[in-house]
């Protein structure tokens, strides 16, 4: 079969303890737009054990089918089974596009599909779309340490194949009348495919929430001076109640902040409903990563910098006056 025979977008849905991650609902309503645009739809492909109960929410986000791989042994990720299921399901279905998460799953996974179906894979991918003359999926993402964008083309072979860093999408409105087609997919699992098991699972005991997922961060900068001072986002987070403390590359490289918790275009893209930029310049590549934020409030000694041209609000001024006081006017709100 020629690659025209190749139809349908498809979405790797990954679950973690039956939770559908952020990402995939994500991929959903992009892949939404792209099937749209191609007059096609799009396939939600869930794995796991007991994942016949989450067809719903992925049918609310605009899922119009659903592959349910539902077995005991698929409990917890595991690389050769998985990779198996869905290669089968590109044996049998011939999808054109296959989208994954850029998390630590998705990283593992596609690429391991990609080479046993032989297709290429464009990793972490910031932006898709479909050329319009050719119908190929563009997939772009930051090339030579983020310097460059390069846009990547798979042109010869299917599935077009990409994963997609989370929080750059968005995910569709959910919508409780929407009704997906749900199909059942049997996998041939032999014992071979279940040569690894896992022993024992060892879950990280400081809970933190993933800062792509925090409605509202507290953002720190160079600006804050010392490892120490970053207290001071922290207590703004604490009084805030739902938020979490992320922050620029500068406050990462010192070593004040743990290498997950940096915004911009070589850590993480964030949305959050509220984003306070304290002490940060506001550099092109930092923007890049929280520019879609739906608030941005920005506290800065210099008047001039960048971050006040991209901030609803600015304040000029210290820092480490500002944001304590802040932080006692919230305490006393909630009082
Ligand atoms: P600075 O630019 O040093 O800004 C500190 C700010 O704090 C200044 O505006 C200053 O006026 C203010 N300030 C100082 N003291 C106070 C005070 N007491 N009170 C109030 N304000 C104060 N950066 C990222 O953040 N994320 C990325 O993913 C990223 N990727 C990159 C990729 C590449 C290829 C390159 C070349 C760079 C990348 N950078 C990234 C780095 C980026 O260019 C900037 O260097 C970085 O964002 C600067 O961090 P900053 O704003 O905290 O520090």
């Amino acid at each position: 079969m020629g690659i025209e025979g190749y139809k349908g977008v498809f979405v790797f849905v990954e679950q973690r303890d039956c939770h559908i991650q952020n990402v995939s609902l994500e991929l959903i309503g992009k892949g939404k737009e792209l099937a749209n645009k191609r007059n096609t739809d799009v396939t939600a492909v869930i794995i796991g054990k007991g994942v016949n109960s989450l067809t719903d929410t992925l049918s609310h986000y605009g899922a119009d089918n659903i592959l349910v791989i539902d077995n005991d042994k698929l409990d917890k990720y595991m690389t050769e089974p998985y990779t198996k299921a869905l290669f089968e399901v590109v044996e049998a279905k011939k999808p054109e596009i296959m989208l994954f998460g850029a998390t630590s799953i998705g990283r593992d996974l596609a690429p391991r599909v990609s080479a046993r179906v032989h297709t290429g894979l464009t990793a972490d991918c910031t932006g898709l779309e479909i050329d319009e003359e050719t119908g190929n999926l563009l997939m772009t993402r930051p090339a030579f340490g983020g310097n460059i964008m390069a846009t990547i083309i798979c042109k010869e072979f299917r599935p077009q194949m990409a994963t997609v860093r989370p929080g750059v999408m968005q995910k569709l409105e959910e919508d409780k009348n929407k009704k997906a087609n749900i199909e059942k997919f049997d996998v041939n699992f032999n014992d071979a495919d279940f040569n690894v098991e896992i022993l024992e699972e060892v879950v990280e005991t400081k809970k933190k929430i993933k800062i792509e997922d925090a409605k509202i961060l507290v953002s720190a900068g160079r600006g804050f001076g010392s490892k120490e001072n970053i207290s001071i986002a922290d207590d703004l987070a604490k009084a805030l109640g739902i938020a979490e403390v992320s922050g620029s590359r500068a406050a990462v490289d010192s070593g004040w902040l743990e290498k997950d918790r940096q915004v911009g275009q070589t850590g993480k893209t964030v949305r959050p409903n509220l984003y306070f930029a304290l002490g940060i310049s506001g550099a092109i590549q930092h923007l890049a990563g929280m520019e879609e934020s739906d608030l941005i409030i920005a506290v800065n000694k210099n008047p001039d910098a960048p971050m006040f041209e991209t901030a609803d609000l600015g304040i000029v001024g210290d820092l480490n006056k500002v944001v304590p006081e802040l932080t006692k006017l919230i305490e006393a709100e909630k009082s």
